[in-house]
């Protein structure tokens, strides 16, 4: 998954992933180390949670080097990008930490010799989406990174890559970590909005192939594959097939989706704005890729596949059936301690 020589701006090919212990910046590292590039990867100082220490001993192991640091500390920034001699930024950092990324793009703009920016994005074209509060904050954020690193001169491509292939829970940040519902659907207003859908790994993959080509400098790149374009009808649809039944349809209500918006609790109320902005007012499909900042990634890479939402959901019912097998397996063992108990107590009287 190289970009052809020509249409790299890349020399020796470094590249610098903050955030690559988050839940889209993994898919990132993970990317970046498939492709055989020199990859370095920021860990904030201090103790890890255990899974993230097992991510960051993972890269390690797959080549990776492994950096201490926070992107608010300009000075080490600087020393960190000079010493590495780091072509490539890519951040991934969370909501919560957006603006820290105006000291990196300093950082970067002072180095001057990064030859590529990409700043946490991973959604939406920030400068056209409009979502309601809380949500808007978050994009005025983005909007703010977006300013300073065009101020800065510094080459940049915005990822808008939309959403990840999963059931879009209206109030869960991560909706690719849970499996699909089991008992109803909760489908947003009428259920007809379409939105595009993409598999973790395709994020990290088209992102680390579009870091380094020429025809992505200075522009959004959009992910918009034809096959994973679904309403949440369509979305529900596809996995009653899977699971082989139909589940009840509830209506979530735009006016549902404000209500839970507007009691600004953080992080679901984000999460509702961006549902209210995706599937009642259509923010992915109601604008055309052409303007000239604006390039859809399969037409930059023909031959190369996304990932299908049916083959996504193939990955959701392994998951459900490995569950139900460890479920019955913890059920198995109860009956056969519960057992062991009774005969060992059936054995007891004639000891006695
Ligand atoms: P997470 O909160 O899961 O991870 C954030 C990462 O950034 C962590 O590794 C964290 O380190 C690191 N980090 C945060 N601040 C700093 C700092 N100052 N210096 C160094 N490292 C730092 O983020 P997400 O993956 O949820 O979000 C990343 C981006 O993706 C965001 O822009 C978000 O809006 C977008 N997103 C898109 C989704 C989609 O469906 N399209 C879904 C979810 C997110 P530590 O481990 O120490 O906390």
């Amino acid at each position: 998954m190289t970009v052809s020589p020509s249409l790299s701006v890349a020399i020796n090919g470094r590249v610098l992933i903050v955030g690559a212990t988050g839940f889209i910046g993994r898919f990132v590292a993970e990317a970046s180390l498939a492709a055989g590039q020199p990859t370095y990867v920021l860990v904030r100082p201090g103790p890890l949670h255990p899974s993230k220490a097992d991510t960051v001993k993972s890269f390690k192991h797959k080549g990776a080097i492994i950096l201490h640091g926070l992107i608010s500390d300009k000075t080490l920034m600087e020393k960190i990008l000079r010493e590495h001699e780091i072509e490539t930024v890519i951040s991934a950092v969370g909501g919560a930490t957006i603006l820290d990324q105006i000291a990196l793009v300093e950082a970067i703009a002072a180095v001057g010799t990064v030859k590529r920016f990409l700043p946490s994005e991973f959604g939406h074209d920030v400068d056209r989406a409009d979502p309601v509060e809380p949500g808007l904050t978050m994009y005025v954020e983005k909007r703010k990174v977006r300013r300073w690193v065009e101020k800065s001169g510094v080459p940049y491509t915005y990822i808008c890559c939309n959403s990840i292939a999963s059931w879009p829970y209206f109030d869960n940040t991560h909706p690719s970590e849970v499996l699909p519902p089991l008992d109803r659907f909760q489908i947003y207003g009428d259920g007809t909005v379409k939105a595009y859908f993409v598999d973790g790994t395709d994020i990290g993959k088209f992102t680390i192939k579009t870091a380094k080509d020429i025809r992505t400098i200075n522009k959004n790149v959009h992910f918009r594959p034809p096959s994973n374009l679904y309403d949440i009808n369509g979305l529900a649809s596809l996995w009653e097939k899977k699971i082989g039944r139909t589940l009840p349809r509830i209506t979530i209500t735009e006016n549902h989706l404000l209500a839970l918006a507007a009691e600004n609790r953080i992080p679901e109320s984000i999460v509702a704005s961006f549902t209210h902005d995706i599937f009642i007012k259509g923010c992915q499909v109601n604008f055309a890729v052409e303007g000239p900042r604006d390039v859809e990634v399969g037409t930059l890479y023909p031959g190369d596949s996304f990932r299908t939402l049916d083959e996504c959901f193939n990955d959701f019912l392994l998951k459900l059936k490995d569950n139900l097998e460890l479920v019955q397996e913890e059920k198995d063992q109860k009956v056969s301690t519960k057992n062991a108990v009774v005969e060992s107590r059936a054995v007891t009287p004639t000891c006695a």
